[in-house]
């Protein structure tokens, strides 16, 4: 197989609704942009009929689709990733297996990349999504755009594109708890944004539970910015510092006044409460060095970060077990 123009990856994880319709509006928009093209499905784990779907797409169109099974799930990020790994195009598109992100949207982001940008990223207009989540991504967007240099729209959405060396590079990070677009943000050197159509989903539910979600969230911000762990740190002077003060305040006042004055002064605050946010104020802080000493420990173990069982392409009928680092 010769280097394709483009490649698509999409990570699957019980997508045995979806996937029909994926693959009858993704094969017909890629065949119509005229350009060589591979796609690159990675199972990530699916528990239902989406490996046998799979399966019988690549005996249909063998020539121009790869799939990769995983062992288990290790999550979108790292499907997508694993999928960066094997593939040869010189773009490198990525979607959702569900349809929210309309495969007729791949040729305007590749037109993108035909005027010079190596990264080009999409922003929802009209996102079909529920109420809660377009809020929580407005929230994590805002507070995205303050604490770290990454500066897009819309950082949820996965319909991206990008350059061949911002893969290589992406590859040879060896993240394991990371955000594949933020990531290839940082590696970009002339990176855009267009709008994109976003649909409901084609079929089934989200994959993400609100756990899932929270995790995904800290890996952004934990992975690209180390500015709440500072916070703590400005937090706690400021708060060690104002005490002091405070507590010179309240010898000096009753030295001068004697204790009536000082009874004033104490009773500015509730001492429970005063108690109560400070206590959950450490243990916020404790958390938070918890979310980045436990990713330094995963990345000090420096284990598989998935398992790929069988690799499905056309100079490879054979199933082969490997792991990738
Ligand atoms: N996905 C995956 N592994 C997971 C969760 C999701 O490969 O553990 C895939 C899923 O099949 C879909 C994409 O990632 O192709 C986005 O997932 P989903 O549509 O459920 O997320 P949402 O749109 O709700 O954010
Ligand atoms: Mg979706």
């Amino acid at each position: 197989m010769t280097s394709p123009q483009v490649s698509v990856v999409i990570p699957v994880y019980n997508e045995e609704q979806s996937l029909p319709l994926l693959f009858a509006r993704l094969y017909p928009a890629l065949d119509k942009l005229e350009r060589s093209y591979e796609v690159i499905f990675v199972n990530d784990g699916s528990k239902d009929r989406s490996v046998a779907l799979l399966r019988e797409q690549f005996a249909r169109r063998p020539e121009v689709t790869r799939v990769i099974l995983f062992n288990g799930n290790f999550g979108q990020h790292m499907a997508i990733m694993a999928g960066f790994e094997h593939c040869r195009g010189s773009r490198i598109v990525t979607l959702d297996a569900d349809l929210q992100n309309p495969p007729e949207e791949i040729g305007n982001l590749l037109a993108q990349m035909d005027l010079g940008h190596d990264y080009v990223g999409s922003i929802r207009m009209l996102r079909q999504d529920t109420a809660f989540r377009r809020l929580a991504s407005r929230a994590m967007n805002w507070i995205r755009e303050r604490i770290t240099k990454i500066r897009m729209a819309d950082q949820g959405c996965m319909l991206r594109a990008y350059d061949r060396l911002i893969v290589d590079a992406i590859k040879s990070s060896h993240e394991i708890n990371t955000f594949i677009p933020a990531l290839a943000y940082t590696y970009a050197s002339n990176p855009t944004e267009i709008p994109v159509a976003h649909e409901e989903r084609a079929a089934g539910e989200s994959k993400y539970s609100m756990y899932s979600l929270i995790r995904l969230n800290f890996d952004l911000i934990t992975g690209f910015s180390i500015v709440p762990l500072q916070v703590f740190s400005l937090l706690g002077m400021f708060i060690a510092i104002t005490s002091v003060v405070v507590y010179i305040g309240v010898i000096i006042e009753r030295w001068i006044l004697a204790a009536s004055l000082m009874d004033g002064l104490t009773a500015l605050w509730d001492r429970d409460i005063l108690q109560f946010f400070l206590t959950g104020l450490v243990l916020f802080g404790l958390g938070l060095l918890g979310e980045y000493v436990g990713r330094i420990y995963q990345q000090a173990r420096s284990r598989p970060r998935f398992l790929i069982q069988a690799v499905l392409e056309k100079d490879n009928d054979e199933c082969e077990v490997q792991s990738a680092k």
